[in-house]
């Protein structure tokens, strides 16, 4: 898996998907910029979550709302006082580290001590070996995953109460030393807000002092009455909306599955108080759904919160197992009204809703959904880039790197390379076709290698059809197919191709799936 990550980051650089930010002075800690390739994937990726919240459902509308919002907003949100990660400084290699993270790799490793031992006994035992009794009766596994039980409760109530000093008495008890260098030599761990903050020009001092949205749900908080009257929906209706949050994490590490400039894919649904349980529950479903429908279902799995944020009831990740272990994609969360009633009692504007089978004004409840779009690009791309024996291939070491992303997803849909690029009448038909099929879908045109060598720069990166235009396409206007992942070949007719082609890479194919 070390190694799958290894590849997928070198090669997100070859092919120009995301390349460090600020590189020619060495790069910025957690910044990524993606390139033409990785911008393309990147806005389908948006294009699907889009067409699925907004397109696809009535009652939810979209929204692009500013980064920069009135300060007493974080306030409001609880941003201010409680947006904060655990920090601790290893005194010896001065490394920073969240104390909460170190905590929980303990816990892993405990668990993962549980599972060696499960594995021994099976292999000793064979057929016969029930997995299930084994983990419940063996004194050894027993006491790793009571253990782990016990060290994440109470990480779970420390992390709750803010209780710093407990954290600190953990990482002593269970000796935790820093991952690097060994040392256990630690300070004090201290809460750190995670907040970006800048100064508006007009005001001075803190009054003047702005953030860097930490999330995009508060925008649409705070616009949900002139949202809900201007579209005029009824309860329950969606805002939904796409954009850059900022976090300044204390480690960002794992390329771009935590970064300090990030983009979220956010929805929050305004519901009737007493049915957020229902809500929560079909949105779990339609989420897990979405995945479903470009991701294996082995790869994803639900994660209840043992420690809930203190605006929500229930909360639950979905986890995607990314090449360094299954870890949070997406998070569902029923909010209660604790960020309307926050803001209406702040803003001292009110933030209610009559309803008209009721009666009765009161403050929506809100269901959210809230998915990193990086994340959400890391996990398709881990998912994707494969190295194979070449289908139909017998000979040792002819393998290909194929990139299999979803034909919807695809930055580009179809390559046309002419079989000999100095012939003149073969180009001159090829850049024709491109010319045509480009209105349809995004395509490329490519003569710069032998055929052999364009296909495989195709498969790299995830083009799901390449036509090649020969001879024969100069005598009677077909040209070959040929499909990525099969890499089977067909004969089609010029005319035939955009139909052909549009229907496969159309995204309805992955809403069906869903709705
Ligand atoms: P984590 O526990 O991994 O820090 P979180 O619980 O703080 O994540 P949320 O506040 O629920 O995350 O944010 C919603 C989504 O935004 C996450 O599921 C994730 O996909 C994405 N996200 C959050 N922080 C980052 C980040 N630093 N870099 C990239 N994506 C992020």
């Amino acid at each position: 898996m070390e190694d799958l990550f290894k590849r997928l980051v070198s090669h997100a650089k070859e092919y120009g998907f995301i390349y460090p930010s600020s590189e020619i002075y060495d790069g910025l800690n957690g910044v990524y910029d993606y390139g033409p390739l990785g911008a393309a994937l990147k806005n389908n990726i948006k294009t699907y979550w889009w067409k699925a919240m907004v397109q696809m459902h009535e009652n939810i509308v979209g929204l692009d709302s500013a980064i920069f919002m009135h300060p007493k907003i974080w306030k409001a949100s609880g941003h201010v006082d409680a947006f904060n990660d655990p920090l601790v400084d290893n005194k010896d290699s001065k490394k920073r580290y969240r104390a909460d993270v170190l905590i929980e790799g303990e816990i892993d490793k405990m668990l993962a001590k549980a599972d060696k031992e499960v594995d021994k006994a099976a292999k000793r035992f064979g057929e016969t070996f029930n997995a299930q009794f084994f983990r419940e009766t063996n004194p050894r596994v027993l006491e790793y995953t009571q253990r782990a039980a016990t060290t994440e409760k109470r990480l779970a109530e420390a992390m709750k109460a803010g209780d710093m000093a407990d954290l600190g008495a953990m990482l002593a008890e269970l000796e935790i030393a820093d991952p690097d260098t060994g040392s256990r030599n630690w300070t004090d761990v201290r809460q750190f807000n995670l907040m970006f903050s800048t100064q508006m020009s007009n005001i001075a001092g803190d009054d003047g002092k702005l953030y860097l949205r930490p999330e995009t749900a508060q925008g649409i908080f705070v616009n949900f009455l002139n949202v809900q009257k201007t579209t005029r929906q009824k309860l329950p209706f969606g805002i939904a909306q796409i954009g850059k949050a900022f976090r300044n994490e204390i480690v960002a590490r794992q390329f771009i599955f935590r970064m300090r400039e990030f983009e979220q894919m956010e929805m929050q649904f305004f519901i009737r108080p007493g049915t957020e349980m229902e809500w929560y529950t079909y949105w779990k479903e339609k989420r897990m759904a979405w995945h479903r429908a470009v991701t294996p279902a082995e790869k994803l799995r639900f994660k209840d919160h043992d420690n809930l944020a203190h605006y929500a009831n229930a909360a639950v990740d979905i986890q995607f197992e990314f090449p360094f272990g299954f870890k949070e994609l997406e998070g569902i969360h029923s909010r209660t009204d604790f960020d309307l009633s926050s803001h209406q009692e702040l803003s001292g504007k009110k933030l209610q809703y009559f309803d008209p089978e009721l009666s009765e004004n009161y403050v929506p409840y809100v269901v959210e959904t809230s998915v990193g779009c990086d994340r959400m690009f890391l996990s398709v791309m881990s998912n994707a880039l494969i190295e194979e024996q070449v289908p139909g291939s017998d000979e040792e070491g002819n393998t290909r790197e194929v990139l299999k992303l979803h034909p919807a997803l695809a930055p580009v849909k179809c390559a046309i390379l002419p079989l000999k690029a100095n012939n003149d009448e073969i180009v001159a038909k090829a850049k024709a076709i491109y010319n045509k099929l480009r209105f349809h879908f995004e395509c490329q045109y490519d003569d710069t290698a032998s055929i052999g060598k364009l296909y495989r720069r195709q498969d790299a990166v995830g083009t799901p059809y390449c036509i090649t235009v020969d001879f024969d396409t100069l005598e009677n206007d077909t040209v070959t197919l040929r499909e990525r992942d099969s890499m089977q070949q067909q004969r089609v007719s010029i005319n035939e191709l955009a139909a052909l082609i549009g229907n496969n890479v159309d995204m309805a194919h992955l809403l069906a799936k869903i709705y």
